[in-house]
């Protein structure tokens, strides 16, 4: 009864020009990754003709699954779920007729609107076949009425029946259209270094930015006994959802209760929050040189709270040896979370664990620090000392 195939369908825009290998050749890697995890090497069968992908020979029982992670892998915009037959001209498309018939039941089953149209679009790459394509869409849809109560509008129709007959001789058989994560393939856009916490943000500005092709290594500053390693293991989990879009990302955590102690001993209350993201910054910029990373990425709001004003992030920003990307600088928080709940994120993010930020924050920070005076309260610290110390005891997860 045909053997069901996933079709990928990826941006045309930027497979033009020479490129397009290089495109190509990480968006399959990113396809395998997403689905070896699933279902292992192999577990599947990945085929590419033309501009085509598909995925096929896969445990039908995962089929959800599968589609579900193929939705999130960057740089492929739709995909649809067709059942592949031989083509069979000389019995009159029957193959093609006993897929189509399951698939206008469901439709109709499914149907909500009044006096739903169809069409049947047949493309025919055999060509040894000698019947015109509309030809044959006319045959098939013999079965579609045969089989739902919709009526054929060639050009306003609420469903259409696609039919690829390929040179192969075998014919895919499929309707709907699954709109998938689109943006760029992961990699194609160089590598940052992300600022990850355990909060809502930052999750979500790694997602905005692998949208664009940016590959990604995390960081999470972590400040036990003060913060537990349950918050530790929940900023883990993050990374872990988030994956499904960032693909790999190395999850650096760096022990950081040493610079903020010497910070709340040494510097005056206001200026913690904007000297202990400097610090950040510091420990994010050594990380990104080991790493290859050509930016920062946080997820910070611009007026989100008294540490993400102009100001602030002045202030923060003569600390790093790179760009700094703020995705969502321009987002209501409402936005954002959208997102984190579209993405699955959202639900981890909002369980209740300390952060490192929280532990020591003062009453009444400096909501417009000025850089003379930041770097002025500085000089009491080691400041490369601290630095060291930190990187000394960075763990990987
Ligand atoms: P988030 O929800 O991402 O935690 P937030 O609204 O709580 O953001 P802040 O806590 O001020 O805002 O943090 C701003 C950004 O600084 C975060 O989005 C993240 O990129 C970075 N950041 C904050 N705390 C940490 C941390 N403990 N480890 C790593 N990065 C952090
Ligand atoms: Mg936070």
């Amino acid at each position: 009864m045909g053997k069901r195939v996933i079709i990928l369908r990826y941006g045309e825009i930027f497979l033009k020009g020479k490129n397009r290998s290089y495109f190509e050749s990480l968006l399959i890697k990113n396809i395998k990754f997403s689905l070896d995890r699933l279902l292992g090497e192999d577990g599947y069968t990945f085929k590419r003709s033309q501009a085509r992908y598909s995925v096929e020979d896969y445990d039908e029982l995962k089929e959800a699954e599968i589609v579900d992670r193929l939705t999130k892998v960057f740089g492929i915009h739709s995909l649809s779920v067709a059942t592949k037959v031989p083509s069979d001209a000389q019995h009159g498309f029957q193959a093609i007729k006993d897929a189509l018939a399951p698939l206008a039941e469901e439709l109709e089953e499914e149907n909500t609107r009044l006096d739903p149209t169809f069409r049947v679009t047949v493309k025919r790459a055999d060509k040894r076949i000698d019947i015109p394509s509309y030809e044959i869409a006319a045959e098939l849809a013999g079965t579609i009425f045969k089989h739902s109560s919709f009526k054929v509008d060639l050009k306003k129709y609420d469903y259409e029946f696609n039919v690829d007959i390929r040179e192969t001789g075998d014919a895919y058989v499929y309707s709907k259209v699954i709109p998938c994560a689109g943006g760029l393939p992961v990699g194609c856009s160089s590598k940052g270094i992300l600022l990850l916490s355990g909060g809502i943000d930052s999750p979500v500005a790694a997602y905005m930015m692998a949208k664009r092709g940016m590959k990604l290594v995390a960081v999470h500053f972590a400040s036990p006994p003060y913060t537990s390693e349950l918050a530790k293991q929940k900023v883990r989990r993050l990374r872990d959802i988030v994956e499904a879009y960032t693909t790999k990302m190395k999850l650096y955590v760096v022990p950081f209760t040493n610079v903020q102690l010497a910070i709340h001993e040494k510097c005056p209350a206001e200026y913690m929050i904007t000297i202990m993201r400097r610090f950040m910054t510091r420990i994010a910029t050594r990380l990104a040189n080991m790493n290859d990373c050509k930016a920062i990425v946080t997820g910070e709001s611009l007026g989100q709270v008294a540490s993400q004003t102009v100001e602030s992030m002045t202030s923060t920003e003569s600390t790093a040896g790179l760009p700094i990307f703020r995705p969502l600088i321009a987002f209501d928080k409402e936005e954002t979370m959208d997102i984190a709940k579209k993405i699955g994120t959202y639900e981890t993010s909002i369980e209740p664990y300390e952060d490192c930020c929280t532990v020591f924050l003062p009453k009444n920070p400096a909501i417009k620090p000025r850089l003379e005076r930041v770097e002025e309260a500085e000089r009491a610290l080691d400041v490369d000392a601290l630095v060291e110390e930190a990187m000394q005891g960075i763990e990987v997860l």
